[in-house]
């Protein structure tokens, strides 16, 4: 089919080689530079090639086009809750350095979009840094779009930088308008349930010197940023991203094993398949780079994630040990257009998958006899003193703090026992324990702080959603 991803893909990547661009394979997910620990992950296409912007080491071809395999777990808050972000994703893109800029780059997205692609024009609209009066002009006056369809905007929104000082610019981004019967008064890109950015085209134009201050900068590059997700969703037609071809085969399998029907699925049953759809391609494609699930770094981000699918298949009635093993066999059956090596790797990927899948297994049946010993004195006080059950939030956060096991299995079990948990207090210990690891974190003073931010950030976010013990050791690092 012209519009399965695959074919998206190839056809992304064919475009840009017939306008002079190398087709390079995608880098790894492990983002390991001794110069550069801003991130622990691939966040971007460009990522790859950050050295050659910063000038740090000579190009090695003037353009280039990449399918860049990526991961933001800064997003993971967002997964199965907008339609369109994933930790995992695909970001295609088509790179200068110091060759062509803003005209090209304008010109060849635009006929990407509407000739290869054949997006309408009508439901198209593009976003400019409010100064960039330059790019402003090659839309509207060279390519003819409306100025109905441009939007200026701030700082914040359409200028990009890596850092206080270095290489910056401006960014023009294309956005897909699912609903252009609204008209285009008071109109808001951000507002997803109209609007869908799809398509970021960075000009690095500038270099910010100490006090603020910009210099043109020699060399202009062009680094650009499309997710094949969102471009499959909408040339597929399909409400959200996890229903393209992409991604629904996991979906599919995770209901399979859950006993339940997507389509009919209410939004929360939906929301949790797709955390597990999307968590299962991020730990496979991570696993197949080479992490293993630990406590450190990297390792760790994967084991929660296994945690946190294991938890959200329990909540949807999964049980049994060997869970993740199956739904991870259909991520790399549809994935090995994307991870020529991961075949290979399937064996060791599926037996450590096992692994601490039985061992997670093993923690949460230890806290839940721990659980059920507890609402057992819950229930014998209650009879004593008349009152009803009530479990303390002491304990729910003991149970997931120090046992690992979540308190959303708590509230389960406890309410199928006719318990309830007193979650004031248990947000009460949960600030207390948030407060004391803030200040511990203030307190180290190291060269490493910024991947212990950055890992902290990770880790903070899981921790938000699962409660699990944040068991980072900070001398370990
Ligand atoms: P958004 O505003 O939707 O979070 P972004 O502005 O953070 O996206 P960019 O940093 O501009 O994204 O990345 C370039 C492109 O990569 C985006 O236009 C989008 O198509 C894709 N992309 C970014 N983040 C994700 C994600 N979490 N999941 C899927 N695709 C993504
Ligand atoms: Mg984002
Ligand atoms: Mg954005
Ligand atoms: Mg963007």
């Amino acid at each position: 089919l012209p519009t399965s991803g695959n074919s998206i893909r190839r056809r992304f990547l064919e475009f840009y080689e017939s306008k002079g661009h190398k087709i390079l394979p995608s880098s790894s997910l492990v983002h390991d530079d001794d110069t550069d620990k801003s991130v622990l992950f691939t966040i971007a296409g460009m990522l790859p090639f950050k050295p050659v912007f910063l000038g740090k080491v000579q190009r090695q071809v003037p353009r280039a086009t990449t399918s860049q395999r990526c991961i933001r777990t800064n997003d993971i808050k967002n997964v199965g809750k907008t339609s369109r972000h994933h930790t995992f994703f695909e970001m295609l893109g088509n790179f200068s350095f110091g060759d062509y800029f803003k005209k090209e780059a304008i010109e060849w997205a635009w006929e990407l979009i509407t000739i290869e692609y054949r997006l309408p024009i009508e439901n198209l609209w593009i976003s400019v840094y409010e100064k960039d009066e330059e790019t402003y002009a090659i839309w509207h006056d060279e390519i003819g779009v409306s100025a109905n369809h441009i939007k200026k905007m701030g700082e914040e929104d359409n200028f990009w930088m890596s850092g206080k000082t270095g290489p910056c610019g401006p960014c023009s981004e294309i956005y897909y308008d699912f609903h252009p019967e609204k008209g285009y008064s008071n109109v808001d890109l951000n507002d997803d349930t109209r609007f869908l950015e799809f398509y970021n085209l960075v000009f690095m134009q500038f270099d910010r010197k100490d006090g603020g201050s910009l210099e043109e900068l020699k060399e202009k590059h062009i680094d650009t940023g499309m997710g094949l997700e969102r471009m499959a969703r909408i040339l597929q037609k399909v409400p959200n991203n996890y229903e393209t071809d992409l991604i629904f085969p996991i979906v599919e399998k995770v209901a399979e094993l859950a006993e339940v029907s997507y389509v009919d699925a209410d939004d929360s049953t939906k929301t949790k398949l797709k955390v597990i759809g999307d968590h299962m391609r991020t730990i496979v494609h991570l696993m197949s780079d080479g992490v293993k699930p630990s406590n450190k770094l990297r390792g760790y981000v994967v084991k929660m994630l296994i945690r946190r699918s294991i938890l959200t298949g329990k909540l949807l009635g999964i049980n049994g040990g060997k869970y993740l093993q199956s739904i991870a066999e259909t991520v790399i059956a549809i994935s090995s257009k994307i991870d020529p090596d991961l075949k290979s790797r399937t064996p060791s990927i599926l037996e450590d998958l096992k692994q601490e899948e039985l061992r997670y297994w093993k923690t949460l049946e230890k806290g839940e006899n721990e659980l059920q010993l507890k609402l057992e004195n819950a229930k014998k006080e209650a009879k004593t003193n008349n009152t009803n059950p009530l479990l303390s939030g002491k304990d729910a956060f003991y149970l997931s703090a120090s046992r690992g096991y979540p308190v959303e299995l708590t509230i389960k079990k406890a309410h199928e026992r006719g318990v309830s948990v007193d979650m004031i207090s248990y947000d009460i210990e949960k600030d207390k324990q948030r407060r004391q690891s803030q200040e511990a974190h203030q307190n180290i003073c190291s060269p490493l702080c910024v991947i212990i931010e950055n890992i902290q950030y990770s880790v903070s976010l899981a921790y938000d959603t699962l409660n699990l013990k944040a068991v980072i050791n900070f001398r370990d690092l």
